[in-house]
């Protein structure tokens, strides 16, 4: 059983609005390789030739083979308790008439398939498809056809279909940015989880919530750059640290509400 410092459980008990930013390491809890799997097929190409505009136009087979090779884990792994905790705290708080705000920069979609809902994709995800050319949905999904090898045509500009990702060069999207940082500024907590809070502008929405004066809550195995500003910080697996979390607030919480 982990102990949580009595303040933090207070807080997060008191809290009208919360706001939570996930990362590759909530991800990897699951199964899914950070950025890929440095020992396996994909090693020798550097990231911008699976990841960028430049490298699909080059060797568009090749960058969908990557994603198809992506979406098949994907399919195959199963969100992590940390996922289905965060799912719980944000019915529990919209239950209360408050809010948690989930942002995240996976796009594996496993926050979906817990069950949270308007989930921030900083980066897009990869379960969707659009054309590169006019922009348009694309609705192949990898579950019911895994066997397409090339980028399939758009119906209507016969473009290529691309994965509905972020890709290096590539502006995050404006309207889930925008509220990405409306949740930051106006939390009264904010928790950084299993992220290296390296990559900007998802790296700067922690230290902005606690410029706004929210408790800012880090939970990593590892120390990052953020941890020195960080006003807790739980030094665990988010599948581990996240469920006790949140039992211990509903006991704080049903005990002061005797
Ligand atoms: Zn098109």
């Amino acid at each position: 059983m982990m102990t949580f410092h009595q303040h933090l459980l207070r807080a997060l008990v008191e809290a009208r609005a919360v706001a939570v930013l996930t990362g590759a390491g909530v991800s990897a809890e699951s199964g899914v390789a950070t950025f890929r799997d440095p020992n396996g097929l994909w090693a020798k190409f550097r990231p911008e030739e699976l990841a960028s505009m430049d490298g699909f136009l080059k060797n568009p087979a090749l960058v969908w083979e990557w994603y198809q090779a992506r979406r098949e884990v994907i399919e195959r792994v199963t969100p992590n308790p940390g996922h289905y905790a965060l799912a719980a705290m944000q019915a529990w708080y919209a239950e209360r008439g408050g809010a948690l705000t989930l942002i995240t920069q996976n796009v594996d979609r496993l926050h979906h398939r817990a069950g949270s809902t308007d989930v921030l994709e900083l980066h897009g995800n990869i379960v969707e498809n659009y054309c590169s050319r006019c922009t348009r949905p694309h609705d192949y999904r990898y579950s019911d056809n895994p066997d397409v090898k090339e980028p399939p045509r758009c119906s209507y500009c016969g473009g290529m279909i691309r994965p509905a990702v972020v890709w290096f060069g590539e502006m995050l999207p404006v309207n889930i940015l925008a509220a990405a940082h409306h949740a930051a500024e106006h939390c009264d907590v904010f928790l950084s989880i299993g992220t290296s809070a390296e990559v900007y502008p998802a790296a700067g929405l922690p230290l902005e919530a606690k410029q706004h004066g929210a408790l800012l809550v880090e939970i990593n195995p590892h120390p990052t750059v953020l941890t020195r500003y960080a006003d807790e910080v739980i030094a665990a697996p988010s599948g581990e640290a996240l469920p006790q979390l949140f039992e211990q607030m509903r006991l704080l919480s049903s005990a002061a509400s005797i």
